[in-house]
């Protein structure tokens, strides 16, 4: 395919400079060869366009004043070029003269390798960390006769608090201990070794149900047993869950409450599926809320949920925070913001990560050896497996670019303009390409154009107007030549019968090959029915080898042109079906084939079967 197309282009500046010498040029403007074009140009009778730099809707076959602000026109497309289009073997082709290129003021830059920044912004909520839960446990049973803290969400602090039990077990653990001190010697010497062993078990006893040492000899100092223990936070937090009610009899190693640690917090975010290709594991992610105007908070990435929520078409993405100073509340809404430098293929550039070890769970644990997490203990794992590429991976994992201003997208495809390089007049060719996702001023350019190849990012609007105002009539008509009053009105003209149509003849070998793109596309149908990506991948393939097969070099003069131009858009139907990824982007982008091979056949239509008399 690409070979082809250079040797397409090859041929283009071949006819161009044909053109400029049938047209033996002079130095200057020469008004009076136009009127004897060579036949080689269709339109020949195409006179040059004189337009306004400040109104460029205003079209005149003569120079003059502009109608609107009465500026001088100006020459849109060179003097004795045929209306530029002509000349090329392109249909999206332009000439535009040096005065129009500098008043229009038309500028292109090149298209590079570069990485690019994409930016992408999400909100979310502060969550509690789910792995880092304490629970506040009866460790004696009994009948929970106060709970100090009513509601779920209440914050507390380590040792604060949480219920009060009055416990039977308790009282009379603690009246055996009693009971046990009476009998049990005061002196020395004088042990009786069951009496020992009785106070031992009952103080044993209480350890057990939890007491401290320190408890128990408040206990044996008052010499009275109290039924009621108070049960305190092992940690500090939120009170997330609030599993019993005052008065409830609970067993021992019951739950009564549940105590989120906010040290470490989560923030869980919303992320737009178009984002997630910028998004990787580990990424640190900064934000702000509403509560600490200002104020800058960073985390990292630990958790994108790989389920979209088909209504939002958002996924969850869970980021790590460390919350030593206890600011982050659960529920508190988030701005946040992911800085992603953009490589090829979908992998992003992070210098911190690049070369280090990062735990697998744990992303904030980043360390330039392997080794083991320091939170959960798992092996670290190498950032480069996590999608991430170092800088200086070379150029290869630079993505190809273009600014956002070069391309005028149409749905999913967009058109840019290539200024041909070395032409003798400012020259520009439309050329459909097949963009990637929008990285901050630029988009990644999947197909279509190549590095150093200079696209138009200023002055591209007036240059597709002018082409679809030239270019229409002959893609319209399959003869083409629109304004070369010999118009078919897109009748097809009869091989039988009738004289026939002045056009260059098609041989059936290109129908054949035809015939066999559009079985190939069948195929594609077929697939999709079957609800199988795998074999639709492989029947766009199929499509792309059938392209490939067609015989461009068939085709002479205003098909040559057509068939260029169409292979161009089906090839980029081909490399976008060969790499859908989900049913309904593979219709559409078989819809969009069938659409361009119906073109196919209006534009260069098969000749009527010759009766077999
Ligand atoms: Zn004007
Ligand atoms: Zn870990």
């Amino acid at each position: 395919m690409e070979h082809r197309a250079k040797l397409l282009w090859v041929g283009a500046v071949g006819l161009l400079a044909v053109g400029y010498l049938l047209g033996s040029r002079g130095g200057q403007e020469a008004p009076a060869e136009t009127a004897e074009k060579p036949a080689l140009t269709e339109e020949s009778s195409a006179p040059t366009v004189w337009t306004c730099s400040m109104h460029p809707e205003i079209r005149r076959d003569r120079p003059g004043n502009c109608p609107k602000c009465g500026m001088k026109l100006i020459p849109l497309v060179p003097a004795g070029s045929g209306g530029g289009m002509s000349a090329m073997a392109n249909l999206r082709q332009l000439v535009v003269s040096p005065e129009a290129r500098a008043l229009l003021d038309i500028r292109s830059v090149p298209v590079q390798r570069r990485y690019v920044m994409a930016q992408v912004e999400m909100v979310g909520k502060v969550d509690y960390d789910e792995t880092r839960l304490g629970y506040i446990t009866a460790w004696v049973s009994g009948r929970l006769d106060r709970m100090f803290v009513d509601y779920t969400g209440v914050e507390v602090k380590k040792g604060d608090h949480m219920v009060l039990i009055y416990s039977e077990e308790l009282y009379s653990a603690q009246e055996e201990l009693i009971q046990a001190l009476k009998y049990a010697p005061t002196r020395s010497g004088q042990t009786a070794t069951g009496g020992i062993d009785l106070l031992e078990s009952s103080r044993e006893k209480l350890r057990l149900l939890g007491l401290t040492d320190e408890q128990l000899r408040e206990i044996e100092l008052r010499g009275k047993p109290s039924p009621h223990v108070t049960i305190y936070a092992p940690v500090g937090g939120i009170v997330i869950e609030k599993l019993r009610q005052e008065g409830d009899r609970v067993a021992r190693g019951d739950r009564i409450y549940t105590v989120a640690d906010l040290s470490h917090v989560w923030v869980k975010l919303d992320a737009y599926e178009s984002d997630l290709m910028w998004l990787r594991y580990g990424q640190e992610v900064t934000f702000s809320t509403e509560a600490y105007p200002g104020q800058v908070f960073r985390g990292r990435i630990s958790f994108i949920d790989p389920v979209l929520n088909d209504k939002t078409r958002t996924v969850k993405v869970r980021v790590n925070v460390a919350n030593e100073q206890g600011k982050l509340k659960p529920d508190m809404f988030v701005r946040a913001m992911v800085q992603s430098t953009v490589a090829a293929g979908g992998k992003v550039v992070d210098p911190e990560l690049a070369g280090k070890w990062v735990g697998p769970m744990h992303p904030e644990v980043i360390k330039d050896e392997p080794g083991l997490c320091d939170v959960c203990g798992m092996p670290l794992v190498r950032a480069e497996t996590l999608g991430y590429v170092s800088v200086d991976a070379g150029k290869a994992s630079k993505p190809l670019v273009i600014p956002v201003s070069a391309a005028l997208v149409t749905g999913r495809r967009a058109v840019v303009y290539v200024e041909v390089p070395d032409a003798e007049e400012p020259t520009f060719e439309g050329r459909e390409v097949l963009l990637g996702p929008r990285a901050g001023d630029y988009y990644i350019v999947r197909r279509g154009l190549a590095e150093g190849e200079r696209v138009v990012y200023k002055g591209n609007f007036t240059l597709d107007s002018e082409i679809q105002i030239q270019a229409k009539p002959s893609m319209m008509t399959p003869e083409g030549g629109g304004g070369g009053g010999h118009q078919h009105g897109g009748a097809v003209a009869k091989a039988a019968g009738g004289a026939p149509a002045p056009k260059p003849e098609i041989p059936g070998t290109f129908f054949a090959q035809v015939e066999r793109l559009e079985d190939a596309s069948e195929a594609v149908g077929q697939a999709i029915g079957l609800r199988d990506l795998d074999q639709v991948r492989a029947a766009f393939d199929a499509v792309g080898q059938a392209l490939e097969a067609v015989d461009a070099g068939l085709l002479k003069g205003h098909p040559a042109m057509l068939w260029k131009d169409l292979a161009m858009v089906l090839a980029n139907d081909v490399a976008e079906g060969a790499e859908v990824e989900r049913l309904r982007d593979a219709q559409r982008v078989h819809e969009m084939l069938e659409e361009h091979l119906d073109r196919l056949r209006r534009q260069l239509p098969r000749p009527a079967e010759p009766a077999a008399a």
